[in-house]
C-alpha cells in the first residue's frame, strides 16, 4: 500500500490529466452550496481563489477527501474496535437499503446534486432521487445497546475526535 504522501501525489496526476477534458460548457450552474468544498482547508490548501469553477476544485477535493477518509478508517479499525464494528453495522444496513444512486460515482461527481435542477413546467418523468431505496431487502431491527457499551462507544467516539 501507498503511504499518504504518495496517494496525495497519485490523486493529484490523476486530476491534472483529467483537468485538461473538462469544459465550463458541460457545468451546469449550482443552485445550492457544496457542503465538500465551502470553507474546505483543502481548497486553501491548494490555493484556489473564488475565480476557480467549483467542478474544478470540487474535483479535487473529492479525491483528497477519500484519502483522508481513508485513513480516518484505518486508524479507527486499527484503535477503536467498537466504533469500528458500529460503522460495519451502518455499512452492512446501507448495504441493504436498495439502489443509492449517490454511491459509487467517480470523485469528480460525489456529494454533487444527483439530479438536474428541472425546468420550469417541464417536470422530469422520474429523477434518480425518486428511484434511491428501489429494491431494499428488509432491515432486521437493530439490536439495542447497553449503557456500558454506549458509554464505551462514546469514549471512543472521544478519542476519534482527538485523533
Ligand atoms: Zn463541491
Amino acid at each position: 500500500m501507498d503511504g499518504i504522501d504518495g496517494r496525495v501525489r497519485n490523486a493529484v496526476d490523476v486530476w491534472l490529466r483529467w483537468l485538461p477534458r473538462w469544459q465550463i460548457g458541460t457545468a451546469r450552474p449550482r443552485t445550492r452550496i457544496c457542503r465538500r468544498c465551502t470553507g474546505s482547508p483543502i481548497a486553501a490548501a491548494a490555493g484556489f481563489g473564488p475565480d476557480v469553477p467549483h467542478p474544478v476544485q470540487h474535483a479535487l477535493i473529492g479525491r483528497m477527501s477519500a484519502i483522508v477518509e481513508d485513513a480516518v478508517d484505518d486508524y479507527t479499525a486499527k484503535n477503536l474496535p467498537l466504533l469500528q464494528r458500529e460503522l460495519e453495522r451502518a455499512a452492512a444496513r446501507k448495504r441493504r437499503s436498495g439502489y443509492q444512486p449517490a454511491e459509487g460515482l467517480s470523485p469528480e461527481f460525489q456529494g454533487l446534486d444527483i439530479d438536474p435542477q428541472p425546468e420550469p413546467g417541464e417536470p422530469f418523468l422520474f429523477t434518480l432521487g425518486e428511484l434511491a431505496g428501489t429494491g431494499a431487502d428488509a432491515q432486521e431491527p437493530r439490536e439495542p445497546l447497553s449503557d456500558e457499551a454506549k458509554a464505551a462507544l462514546r469514549h471512543e467516539i472521544e478519542l476519534s475526535d482527538e485523533a
